[in-house]
């Protein structure tokens, strides 16, 4: 096996691999946080160990992402998915409308979430070239009544993303799910980010919003509570019981990342293990081919096939045996995806690779 305790090589889009060390840490703290005598699942949300924990994560994530002043941080429930729905719910006001740039299956869930409740246009949908490819912003049509603009940063199942910031107009809302803390951004190009934890972060369950307080002062006040970003900034996350044991674990994983060289050297890792993949790729002579055209490319998520689509099931089956595990593409695209976020070894690229160049020559 590749690693210790006998770790697989894990590709999953998510939940993904988290950092080892993070978990020896929960491990080591499960029954007793810190001479508390009691583990962190155990603990009253709003006591004062629980609170500096949050806070913690909070401050942590602040330095990690290099989050401005006048942002506030989330914590919440509901996944990227319930954010879908809460983005129009607290943003749309009468007569607007809501613009949305359309570059895989995330950004359209999301737009049939917002249409629910909004009223939607659709500035860009890559459906015509399969969702390969990133649109140029500046040059979209949009609304003059605009709400908002939404864009996933980056698509986890087509392996899309915009790798820059939007130089854009207006307020701008972005779903950076699979993307999130994987390299610098300027938080100050977004009113509100939102992303699943479960892929860069930590565990499912938790939901990272951070938004600007400019934002407040427009949003509805007659939600239900629990669909309030109000509401949830008025409580500190705290309207109900928050989902403590995965913001600790969030915590924990920024706080490695902060003492293994901050954002600049996860950005580093990154570009690294994502140039090796495309190369061996590129280096094929076709025999293994990527979706995304090569200027929208996702550092986090590489979708592939076989341009012998026959050759697939057997080319997974064996990476199993080798332990790289979870490389099914997505139902919707076919083929394969390694999904190599943060966490993820660069030694497991460089396994992934070797074998992929051995088994091209076996079966090329
Ligand atoms: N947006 C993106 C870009 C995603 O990758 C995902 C989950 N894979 C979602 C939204 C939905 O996230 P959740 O399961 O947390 O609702």
């Amino acid at each position: 096996m590749p690693q210790s305790y006998e770790r697989v090589f894990n590709f999953s889009a998510g939940p993904g691999v988290l950092p080892v060390e993070v978990m020896e840490q929960a491990r080591d703290d499960m029954l007793n946080w810190q001479g508390s005598g009691m583990g962190v699942m155990e603990m009253s949300h709003r006591g004062k160990w629980f609170r500096g924990i949050a806070e913690r994560a909070e401050s942590d994530l602040r330095e990690l992402m290099s989050i401005p002043a006048g942002y506030r941080i989330l914590f919440l429930q509901g996944g990227a998915s319930q954010q879908f729905s809460l983005v129009p719910m607290n943003l749309m006001r009468g007569g607007e409308t809501a613009t949305y740039a359309v570059t895989g299956a995330w950004g359209k869930k999301a737009v049939s979430a917002a249409k629910m409740v909004a009223d939607v246009s659709t500035a860009f949908d890559g459906a015509e070239t399969k969702y390969d490819r990133t649109p140029d912003l500046a040059s979209l049509d949009r609304p003059t009544n605009e709400s908002y603009f939404h864009l996933t940063l980056n698509e986890t199942i087509q392996g899309v993303d915009y790798l820059s910031d939007p130089e854009i107009e207006g307020t701008v809302v972005c779903d950076m799910s699979s993307n999130i803390i994987s390299r610098k951004m300027d938080v100050s190009k977004y009113d509100l980010i939102y992303a699943g934890a479960q892929k860069n972060c930590g565990p499912a369950g938790v939901t990272i919003v951070i938004l600007k307080d400019e934002l407040l002062e427009r949003m509805n006040t007659d939600l239900p509570p629990m669909f309030s970003y109000r509401e949830q900034v008025e409580s500190g996350y705290m309207h109900n019981t928050p989902p403590c044991w995965a913001i600790y674990i969030c915590g924990l994983v920024y706080r490695h990342w902060l003492d293994h060289g901050g954002i600049e050297a996860v950005e580093k890792r990154n570009e690294t293990k994502a140039s090796v993949l495309y190369s061996a790729i590129d280096g094929s002579d076709g025999f293994y081919r990527g979706h995304a055209v090569k200027q929208s490319r996702s550092r986090m998520n590489v979708p592939f096939v076989l341009t012998d689509a026959d050759l697939t099931d057997g080319f997974l089956a064996e990476a199993a045996d080798h332990g790289f595990v979870e490389m099914k593409g997505h139902r919707s695209v076919g083929g394969c995806r390694a999904s190599i976020y943060n966490a993820f070894p660069p030694e497991g690229v460089d396994a992934l690779t070797a074998f992929m160049a051995d088994f091209r020559q076996r079966h090329g």
